[in-house]
């Protein structure tokens, strides 16, 4: 088995290296842009389709061509065709929906994350203690080795974040078919008030540093609207709101971290639900029908939904697993907040809260989300057994009130009339 596996870090670039990288960042979000403009003309008239990889590869050698685009000669052309390749990525996700991809969005100077990307290591590339060897023009540069890079490096990007360089390197190695140590399955609920709810009662809390961190970012955000655009003051304020959107992002990362090799380490198989976040956020909204119902409330839900990065997490259990010779099962999520793990009734009134479960017919007790991971592991099992995919297609095209959609006991939904989407 083969296994991939990134390794990030500072890169002390000089001010020569900063600037020759600055250069690269910009021709590849060139052609990121001007490739997305013409997909985006070509989404629009043919519908659910754009051109591929190779196609796009053919118009950056025509832009070379083309007196007010023939800088582009001067780019590295890895650089681009590795940017095209993404943004191919990006349209196949997109159309697919995987993990509810969004719509590839053009990249704005200073304000999207800059990031160019090395193939081909062996070949061009050369890593020496703490020191790589880049093309390009850019030469040796410093990277702060904080482990060693196990396997042989396929490539590495180079990204600019939060005011600093860093350098990630993908490195492949092959291992041995592995075998879990434990024998157990296990239901995982994920939530906000609980960020993970094990199906055997244990639970793990979000962090407050993130929420104290996000306090930070509000103020320091407000601050730099006051400030005038553009001015030494405006810089200086914006660069403390960008270390500031790292360093979230670094806590977020880090607490996922944590909690997805306790689970993978102690369960051969995982059950977690198969969330849509990106149709839950598109939900509050409604249309011009059905006005979106509770926007407020659900806006602020959705918003920390997306934050505890549930995706993230999945994608880490699954490599994780993988890593491990473990499993992660995806089971559909309809009803797992709302079922009776005791007599099995269904009924969006067996919510009484956001935290608590009672059934309304045999009077079961216990926290929400324990009732939700418990449930999630018995769909599991049922899926194992006999492949069950879900409830039947009667069923799954009936509106569906989950969990996330239950509002706090004050709000209309608890008349116990579900939301209709
Ligand atoms: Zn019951």
């Amino acid at each position: 088995m083969i296994i991939r596996q990134g390794f990030k870090f500072r890169l002390d670039a000089s001010d020569a290296q900063s600037a020759r990288l600055r250069v690269l960042c910009g021709h590849a979000r060139f052609v990121w842009n001007q490739a997305l403009a013409k997909c985006n003309k070509a989404a629009d008239t043919e519908g659910e389709y754009v051109p591929r990889y190779e196609t796009m590869a053919k118009w950056v050698t025509a832009w070379k061509q083309e007196p007010e685009t023939e800088w582009l000669k001067e780019a590295y052309t890895d650089n681009l065709q590795q940017k095209l390749k993404d943004l191919d990525t990006a349209w196949q996700r997109y159309f697919k929906k995987v993990d509810g991809s969004q719509r590839p969005r053009f990249k704005k100077k200073g304000k999207s994350r800059d990031s160019i990307r090395f193939v081909n290591f062996q070949k061009y590339c050369r890593i020496d203690n703490r020191r790589v060897k880049l093309p390009a023009g850019l030469g040796w540069a410093r990277f702060r080795k904080s482990r060693e890079i196990v396997g042989t490096t396929k490539n590495c990007t180079v990204g600019f974040e939060g005011g600093r360089w860093f350098i990630s390197f993908q490195a492949e190695r092959e291992v041995p078919e592995p075998v879990h140590a434990s024998t157990s399955m296990i239901g995982v609920d994920m939530g906000v008030a609980r960020f993970l709810t094990l199906s055997d009662g244990t639970f793990i809390e979000p962090v407050s540093a993130f929420k104290a961190n996000q306090e930070k970012l509000a103020r320091a955000q407000r601050a730099l609207a006051r400030k005038v655009k553009f001015s030494a003051n405006w810089h200086k304020q914006k660069a403390k709101v960008n270390r500031l959107h790292t360093r979230i992002a670094s806590l977020r990362r880090d607490t996922l971290h944590k909690a997805s090799t306790q689970v993978s380490n102690n369960h051969a198989m995982i059950v977690i639900e198969d969330l849509k976040v990106g149709n839950m956020s598109r939900s509050a909204r409604g249309d011009a029908e059905n006005p979106g119902v509770n926007v407020k409330a659900k806006s602020g839900l959705n918003r920390s939904i997306l934050d505890q990065g549930w995706h993230e997490f999945r994608r880490q259990l699954e490599y994780k697993q993988a890593f491990r010779g473990g499993e992660v099962l995806a089971v559909p999520a309809h009803y797992t907040s709302q079922t009776c793990p005791l007599c099995q009734h269904v009924s969006p009134d067996n919510r009484t809260s956001q935290a608590r479960f009672q059934c309304v017919e045999c009077g079961f007790r216990e926290n929400a989300d324990l009732v939700g991971a418990i449930n999630i592991k018995a769909r599991g099992h049922r899926v194992l057994a006999c492949r069950e995919t879900g409830l039947p297609d009667s069923v799954r095209q009936e509106p569906v009130r989950n969990r996330e959609e239950v509002a706090p006991s004050a709000a209309p939904a608890a008349s116990g009339i579900p939301h209709r989407r």
